[in-house]
């Protein structure tokens, strides 16, 4: 609040008061002068000089006074200005030192482990739970270059996990550590940038997740077992009932023959869902693919083509394979699991296209990789279940009430067939329009 009373408010008016009087007093003996000039034209110059100087004087100590009172005034404004400045400071320093500390509080508890270099790949930062997860002392790395960390230290491994300056989307990929005790450890790389593209650090986040890997190994091997236990009596089964169909152990009447047809296609069903088990917990194991040879796509879509004929006509599906006129090159691959793949995404286009419906493959050639692109114009897929299509046992809503049969692990299969041939997948689809699933193999 400011003092009306204050010793520069009055210092200030005394000021304004007498700079006001002179100006006054200067106008007062100008128009005396004046009025002395016509009247007695006869008085001497000296005293009119005289008046002059002493008007002028007094106007300009009048100008004096009042330019000072401006100043004190404008000096007065500044300092209260510096004053507020200096507060905003003060106060603006104690939210960042808050700030520094809330987030140091952060990093210091965060359960997974915190590793940050900057622009010249020194080490800045390594939070407890790292040095718990990675068992290392953080003082004996602070400060150094990633460069001369000894190639022995866990450290080191952790970081040549990854390749200097990559993108700054994160990526993240897995570290088996054998020493003091096993882990799995599950590595996240985040290369940061300023918003002018220049490089300022990287952050490594480390996950424990040696509990999860223990539990999935567990489950995969619980499933393989079961899934091998039952492969073969479900085969017997499957021949016993094929030699009831085709008569070799007695005629049977028309109702034994329909019931025995379910039965043989139930335990298809059942061989089919073993092994898309026992894929899956090959794929898991890293022992799926074994035998690449040359091959000509062509040809072993031919051969996925002509199993399907039959039920291509039963449902009276339009079906058209286009390929280029020259022949594509061979690529190595595993013919068998290859077949697999491409049967996946065949029987899914004919599973959800209903009767009278279209479906097409085409194959061709571009810039060093072959792509194989299956479209329908089936159920299509609802924008909610895209993100999932690929996940272990995922089933559509509609999908399961237009074949409940299905397992949901057909494109998990799938995806992981062309990946391991360093492929690529992709979809696109729109809900009661139809689907379109490709994916592209390099040729060499
Ligand atoms: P399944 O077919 O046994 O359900 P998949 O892994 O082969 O398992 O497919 C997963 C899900 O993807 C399906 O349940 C379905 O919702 C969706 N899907 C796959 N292909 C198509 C397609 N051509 N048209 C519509 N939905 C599809």
């Amino acid at each position: 609040m400011k003092n009306k009373f204050s010793s520069e408010n009055l210092f200030g008016s005394t000021f304004r008061l007498v700079a006001l009087s002179a100006l006054v007093l200067a106008v007062i003996l100008s128009l005396n002068l004046f009025n002395q000039l016509k009247k007695e034209i006869t008085v001497s110059i000296l005293n009119v000089w005289a008046v002059i100087v002493l008007s002028i004087l007094f106007s300009s100590m009048g100008v004096i006074l009042i330019a000072k009172d401006i100043l004190l005034t404008q000096s007065k404004e500044i300092r209260e200005t510096n004053k507020e400045l200096k507060n905003l400071a003060k106060s603006l320093r104690k939210k960042v030192k808050g700030k520094t500390k809330e987030l140091s509080t952060i990093i210091e508890n965060f359960t997974d482990g915190l590793i940050m270099t900057d622009s010249y790949h020194r080490i800045r930062l390594i939070n407890p739970s790292a040095e718990r997860i990675l068992n290392i002392n953080k003082k004996d790395f602070i400060g150094k270059n990633i460069d001369s960390i000894s190639k022995e230290s866990i450290l080191s491994e952790v970081f040549y996990l990854f390749k200097k300056f990559t993108s700054p989307i994160p990526k993240t990929k897995y570290l088996t550590i054998k020493k003091p005790k096993e882990k799995v450890l599950e590595v996240t790389n985040i290369d940061i940038y300023h918003p002018s593209d220049k490089y300022i650090g990287n952050l490594k986040i480390i996950h424990d997740v040696t509990r999860e890997k223990f539990i999935e190994k567990l489950k995969s091997e619980f499933i393989s077992i079961a899934a091998h236990q039952l492969r073969t009596p479900l085969s017997t089964i499957k021949w016993t009932f094929r030699m009831f169909l085709d008569g070799e152990l007695g005629k049977l009447s028309p109702e034994q023959i329909k019931f025995l047809k379910n039965s043989y296609k139930a335990n298809e069903q059942m061989i089919a869902l073993v092994d898309d088990l026992l894929n899956v917990s090959k794929i898991e194991e890293g022992k799926f693919l074994a035998k690449f040879s040359p091959q000509s796509i062509e040809d072993l879509i031919e051969e996925v083509i002509q199993e399907r004929k039959v039920v291509l006509d039963k449902k009276n599906i339009t079906f058209k394979f286009i390929k280029p006129e020259d022949r594509l090159p061979k690529i190595k691959v595993d013919a068998e699991k290859l077949k697999l793949a491409i049967s996946n995404i065949l029987d899914n286009a004919i599973k959800y296209t209903p009767s009278n419906g279209k479906i097409s493959i085409c194959i061709s050639k571009k810039d060093g990789w072959i792509k194989v692109e299956v479209e329908d114009n089936g159920i299509g897929i609802p924008k909610k279940e895209k993100s999932r299509i690929f996940e272990k046992f995922f089933r559509g809503k509609k999908a399961a009430l237009k074949d409940p049969y299905g397992t949901g692990l057909g494109l998990f299969i799938t995806k992981n067939i062309i990946e391991a041939h360093r492929g690529k997948i992709y979809f696109e689809s729109k809900e009661g329009e139809g689907s379109t699933f490709w994916f592209e193999l390099p040729i060499s």
